[in-house]
Formats: structure tokens, sequence, C-alpha cells
């Protein structure tokens, strides 16, 4: 079977945007790229009013939380989490899965085609909660990355979560290995690759931290956390630890390759370049950190330092929403703003619309360790995000691709997962949207209870 996708502009993300541009694809994969006539295909998606992009890549997020949105609209990180944790400990695989299917429905909609997902509560007696992310993605057509996340450092030890929702440390890596052992698809084209991701410096021990690395590395998966989102965060680390929250993570074998951070924002000039250096990722969630008001990430430095910095959404109780397409123009804003409160002139050219694009599809595969994914280029992965610029807020944007921007679009119109259509018309072919948002409904009241 093979399946054609045309577009009016097809924006490769290796540089090209080519007019009148298509796609050849087969067993999942992009194996030709072209413009004018095309080859004869067994299936065709013809969308001249739209730009095809490739699929964005979603870094960092938290699905269950959508089942608890709109929590203590004006908290900072730790008040948020500390009124959340009580209702988190309520959570199970049927509130996840509820909670999962629409946040993924939210991810696709918005042409979001891989996405990580950062899960770290597993209440006591509470099975099957990370086959439940798992079978989500799997049942919605999503490209997944699940991070088995964990808590061990409670309250009485000096931590920031209550007892009631930490693990045992044997138990988290015991689950951790299981959990690789069961889903981790390492081949090229991977629908599914699980990673090893300690929850935050406030919330793990340092020996978690390192046995976790060790464990990844034992297994040859990536590894991710939270690291520098508040200052509340850095005055933790330097109390406790005597060390700045990127150092605290050195120390302990967090850096490198085959790591990516959530966040990244307060970091110094030295650790700007040794994050940079070491290849370690950053996930920057722009919505999430003006909502906490935690602050605005070094964009800008990182990228001219050559980090990998990609997008993410991050759980959606503080974002209240899963665009990725949103992202990127939040992202494309708060650079300039953090440009022009430093007093730059420049501030405008602080990130463009192209760079912003760049965060959300190539830097966010780089995060994710996915050379198969971020670009349309025949030999890779063939997600596709279509967006319409015929509509009342596009048509007649002068350049397309800094509109799509600028104005972000509320919904793709196409969206092609490994050779599949799962949005048309943007709906949702996989799902029925109106019933996910019954059952997160139900399941928000459930937990609110
Ligand atoms: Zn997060």
């Amino acid at each position: 079977m093979t399946l054609l996708l045309r577009a009016g502009l097809l924006v490769t993300g290796t540089g090209d945007e080519v007019e009148s541009g298509w796609l050849l694809v087969r067993d999942g994969m992009i194996v030709q790229v072209g413009s004018g006539a095309a080859p004869v295909a067994d299936e065709v998606v013809s969308e001249p009013n739209c730009v095809a992009m490739p699929g964005l890549v979603n870094a960092h997020d938290h699905m269950y939380q959508w089942a608890t949105r709109g929590y203590t609209p004006d908290g900072t990180l730790f008040e948020w989490l500390r009124s959340l944790y009580p209702v988190w400990a309520r959570i199970d695989a049927e509130a996840v899965r509820c909670a999962a299917r629409a946040a993924m429905a939210r991810l696709l909609l918005s042409g979001c085609t891989l996405s990580t997902d950062h899960h770290y509560v597993f209440p006591a007696g509470r099975p099957d909660i990370f086959e439940a992310l798992v079978e989500a993605a799997r049942d919605l057509g999503l490209r997944f990355h699940p991070c088995r996340g964990s808590m061990s450092l409670g309250e009485s030890k000096g931590g920031l979560p209550p007892d009631s929702v930490v693990e045992d440390e044997d138990a988290i890596l015991a689950a951790t290995e299981e959990a690789i052992r069961r889903h981790h698809d390492p081949k090229p084209g991977s629908m599914c690759r699980v990673v090893v991701a300690p929850c935050s410096p406030f919330s793990v021990t340092p020996q978690l931290m390192r046995d976790s690395a060790e464990l990844a590395r034992r297994h040859g998966v990536r590894l991710h956390t939270h690291v520098a989102e508040t200052l509340d965060e850095e005055r933790f680390c330097i109390g406790r630890f005597g060390r700045r929250p990127v150092e605290l993570m050195e120390d302990l074998g967090w850096t490198g390759d085959d790591v990516w951070y959530a966040h990244g924002i307060h970091l110094n000039d030295s650790e700007v370049g040794r994050i940079a250096g070491a290849k370690t990722g950053i996930a920057h969630c722009p919505s999430s950190n003006m909502r906490l008001g935690a602050g605005a990430c070094r964009v800008e430095d990182l990228v001219r330092a050559g980090a990998r910095v990609g997008l993410g959404v991050d759980g959606s109780a503080s974002n209240e929403d899963a665009s990725l397409v949103g992202e990127v123009h939040q992202a494309l804003l708060l650079a300039r703003v953090r440009a022009a409160i430093l007093g730059r002139e420049d501030a405008p050219r602080a990130l463009d619309s192209r760079g912003a694009w760049r965060l959300a599809t190539q830097g966010g595969a780089e995060c994710l360790g996915r050379d198969d994914c971020g670009a349309l280029q025949a030999g890779r992965c063939a997600d596709v995000a279509f967006y319409r610029v015929d509509d009342l807020v596009h048509a007649g944007v002068e350049d397309v691709v800094a509109g799509l921007a600028l104005a972000a679009p509320a919904r793709a119109q196409t969206v092609v997962v490994n050779g599949r259509v799962v949005v048309r018309e943007s709906r949702l072919l996989t799902g029925d949207e109106d019933a996910i948002a019954k059952e997160i409904a139900a399941t928000s009241a459930r937990l609110r209870a």
C-alpha cells in the first residue's frame, strides 16, 4: 500500500519549502519527496490549501493531569504541587486512561505526531497505570515515548510530596525495568520507546537518580527529569545539597546526549555552555512556565550555544490545554519578550518563526533521540501535520510559515502518523472526541470528590 500526501506548500524541516510538494509513503516511511507531477499511489490525500509540516514533537508532558485541570490557578509551582498531590493520590489506571486519551486527542488535533509522557504518580495498590498510557497511544495512533517516572522522597524525609504518593526505590527500579522489557522498541520507525525519569531533585533521592541513570544506560534507553524550573527548586538544591540544580545533575551522572531536562530556566552562562557541550536536551514549556510564573527559558542563548532544544506542553494541570502548535506561538513571543526585558533593541529577532517551528520538530526529535523523525525526508517516518492557510485567520497572509506561528491555528486540518491518517478535516478519526470529553468530565469529578 502506498499513500501520496500533497500540500500547497511542503516545509521539509531541512531548509526547503516546496510549492505544490508531495510525499510518497510506504510502510509508514517516506520513500520519496517531490513537487508538481506525482507518482500514482493507492491512497491520496491532497490539501492544496494547506502548509504541510513535519509532525510536531512534544518533548514534555504529564498526561494524567488532563483530569486535574484548573486547580490553584494563581499558585507558584510548589503551592500548585502541594494542592494537587492529594488529588493525584486518588488516580488509578482508569483515570489515567481517560486523561491520556483526552491529552493525546488534543495533541493529535494540534498536529503533534510524537509525544513523550512523564508519568511519576503510582499510588500503592493501583496496578496497570503505565499500561493504560501505552494502550491509549496505541488506540489513538500516536507515536509515543512514555517515561517511567517516580517519586521516593516524601515529606517525612525532607521532600516536597506527601509520603502517601511516594514509592519504595527498589520497587521503582524493578517496575522501570519491567516497563522497558514489555514496551521498549529500539528499532527505526518505533511507535513506542520507554524512558527512565525520576521526577525532580525535590521528590527523589540522589541515590535513585544515580541508580536510574545506571539502569537506563544498561538498557540503552533515555533519561528525563525536571531541572531548573523555579527559584524555589534552586533554593532547595543549594540548601539540601550545596549544589545548583544543574551541578547536582552533573554530580549524579545526569548529563550527556541520552539525557534531556524539562524547563532549564534558571541557568547561568556556564550552565548554558555545559548543557550545550554535553548535548543534553532541554524541553521548553512556555505556557506552563508563564502560567506558574516560573520564568523564561534562555532559548536564544541555548540555541546559539548549540544545545538541543525542544518544545513541550507540560502537564495540562499547568497549561489547561495541550496544543503544541500553540506552544510554537508562545515560544516565539516569549523569547522576544525576554530579550526586550533585557533591553535588547533586536528583541524581535531573538527567535524567528522558522526557528520556533524547528524547536517543535527537529529540536524535539533530538531531545527524544529520534533521527528518523522531525523532518520530511526520504527514509524518515511518515509523520506529517497539515495546517490550513485559506481560513478566516490565515487567508492572504504574506509569509504563511510565519503566519502559522504568529497566529497559531486551533487545529491541524490533517495529521498523519506512521503513514496512517489520524486527523481529517480537523476531526479525530481514531477516537470519538465528544465521548472522550464526556469521560474526562466524569473522571475529573470523581477525582475532585
Ligand atoms: Zn513537568
